[in-house]
């Protein structure tokens, strides 16, 4: 299972693909893509190989040159496309590897609250929550915040906006996480050879972190919500 995010110059669902393919040894049941096309999410999910996804991003294809890419291993809901990621809700987008241990709970409270419940994942939940405190006005970094928090068990996430292309969150807890610095062009990668056709320039986040991500850099907090600052070296992976 694997994590890719992209704030690109480019088209990015083919990048984000190649990224996946990367992840490939890891394992996976399905995968799937979300870019923002002229601003406004939109995603693409296939069951099995990589091979569904891109025939049909082939058939139907997404543009944008942001987006996040997923391959699952499924631990709640069985591995079809409805489950597939990325999850959505109102303006978010998730991608997340590992598990929310809670997710039964916080369903209960975003269902209280009207949200409607699509997929069997731990998952989705986590998207609710989040729009719902973009919903109550606050901006997408506060609603993370408010987020993250709440959340038991290990997670790898990437979370992305509609309305805003040049922003990506990730957040690693349990789960490995990295940051790559291209020129001009951002990443987010479960591991240095997700990211390896992209830039070897890798800060891998620390137990606990989350990190905002826009075109120019990024912002690296850690679980108390200070600014940390992580050491950035070069992968010898390559591409
Ligand atoms: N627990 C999540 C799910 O079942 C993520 C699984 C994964 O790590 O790929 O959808």
């Amino acid at each position: 299972c694997g994590i890719i995010g992209i704030l690109g110059n480019s088209e990015v669902a083919p990048r984000l693909v190649d990224a996946l393919k990367r992840l490939e040894y890891r394992g996976y049941d399905s995968a799937g893509v979300a870019t923002l096309e002229d601003g406004h999410l939109t995603r693409r999910r296939a069951a099995g190989k990589l091979k569904n996804l891109e025939a049909l991003l082939e058939q139907s294809p997404i543009r944008g040159t942001s987006g996040v890419g997923h391959t699952r291993w499924a631990t709640h809901g069985a591995p079809n496309v409805v489950n597939a990621h990325p999850h959505t809700s109102g303006r978010v987008a998730v991608v997340h590897n590992g598990i929310i241990e809670n997710y039964l709970e916080l369903r209960e409270d975003v269902v209280r609250a009207g949200a409607q419940i699509a997929t069997d994942t731990d998952t989705e939940v986590v998207a609710h929550l989040i729009n719902r405190e973009l919903e109550a006005g606050k901006a997408p970094r506060d609603a993370v915040a408010t987020v993250l928090p709440r959340l038991k068990g290990a997670f790898a996430l990437a979370i992305t906006f509609d309305g805003y292309e040049d922003l990506l969150i990730g957040a690693r807890k349990g789960s490995p996480l990295a940051v790559g610095h291209g020129e001009g062009e951002m990443f987010l990668g479960s591991d240095a050879i997700a990211l390896s056709p992209f830039t070897d320039r890798i800060t891998y986040l620390e137990e606990g972190d989350w990190v905002v991500l826009t075109r120019e850099g990024a912002t690296i907090y850690d679980a108390e919500n200070h600014i940390a600052e992580r050491p950035e070296s070069v992968s010898s992976v390559t591409a």
